[in-house]
Parts: structure tokens; sequence; C-alpha cells
């Protein structure tokens, strides 16, 4: 870090088109309360900017962020900063007492502690115990809690923190991201919007030679479709095999975290590896939401087709369809009314075949 860096900016540099959220932790660091919530959705830089509010509270000038106190909050080994893992389902009985028990420990070098708890959406059982712990902590003792959503399990909770909400990143502050870590301009454009405001999400398309190709794929889908089921079905099967693809890069990182996981507690003298299945499990559960992402992005690139040009040559190479009729405004406004339906109700775990056929048999016949 060079000297002319401007110091508290460097804490949040991490945090990518969320000011109105660092603009509150910043204040809120000067004149700490004992409990943060920080939610939005995945890639939303919650995390990121968790850390850089620990080193403004640990560091002794407030966030100089060139101090040894900022610099291992923000790579997240200060010993005075505790980061509770929520891996599992639930928080148990064992973990929210190990809570309590931290949050009554003296700061080990700087003036309080940060107590950071990651997933608290998921901790709808455990919310009375962690609503003791919250409650009335010792006054050395900050929360920060992350979540994803504020469950109604958890609004008491909530209701004795401050909330700073981080909304998804907005598609063009995502595309510059990507520019700056040398994206192609283009290409930054079309993987931001099929982003979903999700900057881990952006990183991992960014990374992945088949991103592009796949979106093509959705937007060659209103020039392929003939009115037939037969064509539909080709297409979703396709499409599906397609959003499979999508996950090698997530699967290839989850394996390396695991091999990385498991290495270091073969080096601490672990027989196994101490919550595996909780590791897997949540690697799971990214894996799916990544898939429906997927199919969610290649949906809106759908969308976004049939919107971009209104007048879309239908009819496919077998010629069932004469060439050169034209789906018009309406017949576009109908198609992106059924694609954000689809889209909808893939929250609702679906099949996803019958769905993608269902709707490709749709479209085709709009036309028809
Ligand atoms: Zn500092």
């Amino acid at each position: 870090v060079s000297d002319d860096t401007p110091p508290v900016a460097a804490l949040f540099d991490a945090v990518v088109g969320q000011k109105a959220a660092v603009d509150a932790l910043r204040a809120a660091a000067r004149r700490p309360v004992h409990a943060y919530l920080l939610h939005g959705p995945p890639g939303s830089g919650t995390r990121a900017a968790a850390l850089g509010f620990a080193a403004a509270l640990l560091c002794p000038d407030g966030g100089c962020g060139t101090c040894r106190h900022c610099r291992r909050a923000l790579a997240g080994t200060h010993p005075d900063l505790v980061v509770v893992e929520r891996t599992g389902a639930s928080l148990g009985v064992d973990e929210a007492r190990r809570l309590v028990g931290l949050a009554q420990r003296r700061p080990l070098e700087a003036a309080r502690q940060v107590l950071m708890v990651t997933d608290v959406h998921l901790a709808t059982r455990a919310a009375p115990a962690l609503l003791k712990t919250v409650e009335e902590p010792p006054g050395a003792t900050v929360f920060v809690l992350l979540a994803e959503d504020v469950p109604p399990e958890l609004v008491t909770v909530a209701s004795r923190c401050v909330e700073v909400a981080f909304p998804p990143v907005p598609a063009t502050a995502v595309e510059a991201w990507l520019v700056g870590r040398g994206v192609e301009s283009e290409r930054a454009r079309l993987l931001a919007s099929s982003s979903g405001g999700n900057l881990d999400r952006a990183r991992l398309l960014a990374e992945d030679p088949g991103s592009v190709e796949r979106l093509a794929l959705w937007q060659s889908v209103p020039g392929r479709l003939d009115g037939t089921g037969a064509r539909a079905a080709e297409l979703a099967r396709a499409l599906l095999a397609s959003a499979e693809e999508a996950l090698e890069p997530l699967r290839a990182e989850h394996a390396r975290d695991l091999g990385a996981a498991e290495e270091e507690a073969a080096s601490l003298g672990e027989r196994g590896l101490p919550g595996r299945k909780e590791l897997t499990d949540r690697q799971h559960r990214e894996e799916r939401r990544w898939r429906t992402d997927e199919l969610r992005a290649g949906l809106a690139a759908l969308a976004r087709t049939y919107r971009d040009s209104l007048l879309v040559t239908v009819g496919g190479p077998t010629g069932s369809v004469p060439a050169g009729r034209t789906v018009g405004a309406e017949r576009a406004a109908r198609a992106v009314g059924l694609i954000s339906e689809a889209a909808a109700s893939l929250r609702r775990n679906p099949n996803e075949t019958l769905l993608l056929e269902a709707l490709l048999i749709r479209l085709g016949s709009l036309d028809a």
C-alpha cells in the first residue's frame, strides 16, 4: 500500500458498488454500538465489508488501513476478530454456548473484540440463544452478524442490531469491476448482466471461457424454435446441459477448498476433517443455487433477445415454418411475460426439463 492511498478507503476496497452501506459502516465505526447485522444476497459484499468494518473497529486510529491491526483484520487473522462460521443447517446448542463464552472474552490486543457470525439466516432455530447473546454483550464486544436475508424467526434479533442492507451490486459497478480486472469491455458488459449483481458469480464467469458461449446459446433460441415439441425438447436438453457445464468451475473451486481444508486439518494432526459434512453440504447448496442462477441468467438473456430485437425472424432449418415471419412488439411482450413467469417459478424447485420444454413450446407457438 503506497503512502498516497486514501487510508480509510483501502479498508473497503474489496467492496464493490455499495457506497451507502460502506458510508454507514464508516460512520458507525466512529461510535460503535454493540451489534450490527449486514444483510444482502450472495456476492453483495457483506463479508468483505465486515472485514473492513472490523479493521476500523480494531485499529487504534479508527481504520488507518496500513497498521498491523488493520492488515490482520482485513486478512481475517486479527486475534480480536473472531469469525464464527455457520456451516450447518442450524446453530447448535454447543455453538450457541461457545458464542456466549466468546462474547465474554477480553480483547487480547485491541481495545475491543469483534465477533463475526456468518450465515445467520440459517440459524433460525438458534434465534433465542442468539438473541440472548446479542442483547447483552459485555462492553468490549461488537457483534457483526452476516445474513443473506432476514427470515421471520430472526426479526427480533435484527431489531436489536443496527441493520446495514447490501442490495445486489448494480450491473454497471460489476462491469467496471470486471474491466478493472482486465476483462474486455463487451465481454464485461455481457457477464455483468448475467451476474445478477453477485460479484462472486461475476468473477467465476469471467474465469470461465464457456460463459459467453452459454449466453449465446440462450440468445439463439428464438431463431431456432419451429413450433414443434421435438425442437423444444431438443433445445431444453441443450440448455440444461449448458447449465450443468456452467457448474464445472465452481465444482473445481470447491474441490480445491476441500483439499486445502483437509490439508490444514492433517497438518494440525486431525484425523479426517472436522465439520466435513457441513462443508460439503454448504458446497452442494451453493452448487444448486449456482445452477438456478445460471438458468435465471439464461432466461434473462432470452428475454433481452426478445426485447432488443422486436423483429425476430422465426423459422428453423427444417423449414416447417416459413422463414421471414416476424414477431412484433406485442408478441415480444408476450414472450417476455412467459419468460418472467418461468423465471419466477424456478424458485419453487420445479422439474426443470418440463418447465423449459413448456416454455419453449409456448414461445415457439406464439407465432403459429
Ligand atoms: Zn490501522
